[in-house]
């Protein structure tokens, strides 16, 4: 184990019109260097907010922030913004979900690829950048040249026209492949994707991932992926967190999460694959993610799960680990083991 990522008892909420929102808690989790983790979930279990609570995006208030996060034994939750900005964009490479809002349309592609390439995140000309680019040997040229590189590494067609063109002037799957192209500039230490190409159509979502499969063989370097399908997590991952109504709960390295997944989420979730389950009347899981302000009570899945009881409506239960990269969340598995019920052998 050498984590380069380490979170420890990350919990985020926001105060809303319907009052307090827990919205993520009780996460822990874990990227080694040179390591591929996924985190899955449906749409609104919290990967996102997971994310962005990481890598410190989150406004606070109205959103609270809680627990550990450490990037190469750094706490980031204590750096000033200025030190953030500076590691963002630099040690730590994002794509986000929506292309178009994460590149201004103001400048040209060539522009804001080459600030990053000069300044990292850091982007507002305050005494750092300008220490980093009097430090920096490379100037606008040599940046642009690398811009121009990376713009072909990340297969962009018609580089030399794409780095003066606006956002505007782009397709969505080419300004995808811009804002990846500016990830992977300053060759960060641990790259943070969080659904790329999810907001297009299926075709460029696929020839994005596929895309990211090859940078992700290519380089050493470690990347924390966000997906909603637990099939793109499987090809690309070392390890996945299962994420449901905000919590983690399963994480295991990934061929065992497939040959012995133990949550029953994980399992819904694994049925739903229909080239894994061979029939394309996957099962799926019926209903939909919870409501944060008036989350279930107990485990947070009991609404959907086939296996609910008593003691799944009544605490949240408790974490059951199997190795040291391991656990799940349920009490189907908890150290106690379920109550027995009247059939008694119902749970297992
Ligand atoms: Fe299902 Fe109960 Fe396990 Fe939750 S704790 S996943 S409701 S069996
Ligand atoms: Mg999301």
């Amino acid at each position: 184990r050498d984590p380069l990522l380490d979170v420890t008892d990350l919990s985020v909420g926001f105060d809303g019109f319907d009052g307090y929102a827990d919205v993520v808690g009780n996460v822990d989790l874990r990227v080694d260097r040179g390591e591929v983790v996924t985190i899955v979930g449906e749409t609104g279990c919290g990967k996102s907010v997971t994310t962005k609570a990481i890598t410190g995006l989150l406004d606070e208030p109205p959103a609270h922030v809680d627990g550990s996060v450490e990037f190469d034994g750094m706490d980031i939750r204590a750096l000033s913004d200025a030190e953030r900005n500076d590691l963002n964009g630099d040690r730590l490479g994002m794509i986000f979900q929506n292309p178009l809002s994460s590149l201004n349309p103001v400048f040209t592609v060539g522009e804001q690829l080459t600030d990053t390439a000069q300044f990292g995140g850091n982007k507002d000309g305050g005494i750092l950048s300008y220490f980093r680019q009097r430090h920096n040997k490379a100037d606008r040229e040599g940046a642009r040249e690398r811009v121009l590189e990376m713009l072909r590494e990340v297969q962009m067609p018609d580089p030399e026209a794409v780095i003066d063109s606006h956002p505007s002037e782009l397709s969505g799957g080419m300004r995808q492949r811009a804002l990846i192209a500016q990830a992977l500039l300053n060759e960060p230490d641990l790259l943070i994707a969080d659904e790329p190409g999810s907001a297009l159509d299926v075709t460029v979502h696929d020839r994005i991932l596929s895309l990211l499969t090859d940078i992700i063989e290519e380089r050493d370097m470690s990347i924390l992926m966000i997906t909603h399908d637990l099939g793109v997590a499987r090809e690309i991952s070392d390890r996945i967190y299962i994420m449901y109504g905000g919590r983690i709960v399963e994480a295991a390295p990934t061929e065992e999460i497939f040959e012995d997944a133990r949550h029953p989420y994980t399992q819904g979730l694994i049925a739903s694959i229909p080239r894994l389950s061979g029939t394309q009347m996957a099962s799926g899981i019926d209903g939909s993610v919870p409501e944060y302000t008036d989350p279930p009570s107990g485990c947070r899945f009991h609404p959907r799960c086939p296996y609910a009881d008593d003691d799944c409506r009544g605490a949240e239960p408790s974490r059951t680990s199997f190795g040291s990269d391991s656990h799940a969340v349920c009490v189907r598995h908890s150290d106690d083991g379920p109550t027995p019920t009247i059939e008694g052998t119902k749970h297992r």
